[in-house]
């Protein structure tokens, strides 16, 4: 992607970011890196598994007697619309319309917010490109087998809208999100970054002056975006 098209479009997956902290999601956009762990590595191999297994499959993930007319992997999709760039891991046609389906490497009885709002950005995507309707979506837990199939409901459509439309408001403005802290920071992987810790800022940006540049960068974006109350008058 040219530099016009990064400026242009904003990565579908920051919708899950953002639902899950607006302040998670300011990191991303500016060019912190999360941490990894073996856990989430752990997931990908999972994914990649049932990823090959569902290409040998006639049937949408075999949980449905629906035929399958065609099936793609991993499919870029761009959005006008939305301004929203990302790749969703399978799209099925299934005659009357599309299927659109998103693996996690994640396990539970429900998908998070962050998950349907992402998968249904990626629906919204998917019909922009395809000219069908999505007929349902899918997250699709890979830890524990499940899928849950959902409707792309206008107030889905609307929340997509808006999320795209703040997150473009907050990279513009350069505005950084109040941190909701809670339960949600202990398995954040911007969580030294949050706290402050500026020598941990500075590892996330890399080597060298990036990360010099990023610690700054943030002490300066802390200080611009400290609640109302805490500023002078
Ligand atoms: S540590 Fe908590 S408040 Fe900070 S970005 Fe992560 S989830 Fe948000």
């Amino acid at each position: 992607m040219s530099e016009d098209e990064e400026a242009k479009y904003i990565p579908v997956k920051w919708v899950e970011n953002y639902t899950y902290c607006p302040r998670q999601f300011y990191f991303l956009a500016m060019g912190l890196r999360e941490r990894q762990t073996e856990f989430m590595a752990e997931g990908k191999e999972e994914q990649e598994g049932i990823e090959e297994k569902e290409r040998r499959r006639q049937t949408v993930l075999a949980k449905r007697k629906e035929k399958v007319v065609q099936r793609w992997f991993d499919v870029p999709l761009k959005s006008d619309q939305l301004g929203l760039v990302g790749q969703v891991d399978m799209i099925i046609d299934v005659g009357d319309g599309i299927v659109v389906v998103d693996f996690k490497d994640a396990s539970g009885s429900r998908p998070t917010d962050g998950f349907v709002y992402q998968t249904s950005a990626y629906s919204m995507m998917a019909e922009e490109r395809f000219g069908k309707p999505v007929k349902s979506f899918i997250v699709y837990y890979v830890k524990s087998d499940k899928a849950f199939e959902l409707q792309l409901t206008d107030s889905l459509r609307r929340h997509v809208e808006f999320v795209a439309r703040r997150m473009r408001m907050i990279i513009q403005r350069e505005e950084i999100p109040y941190a909701q802290r809670g339960k949600r920071c202990t398995s954040c992987g911007f969580r030294y970054a949050c706290r402050g810790r500026l020598w941990e800022i500075r590892k996330m940006g890399g080597s060298g002056t990036t990360g010099f540049y990023l610690m700054w960068g943030y002490c300066l974006a802390m200080w611009i975006g400290r609640p109302e109350s805490h500023r002078e008058n």
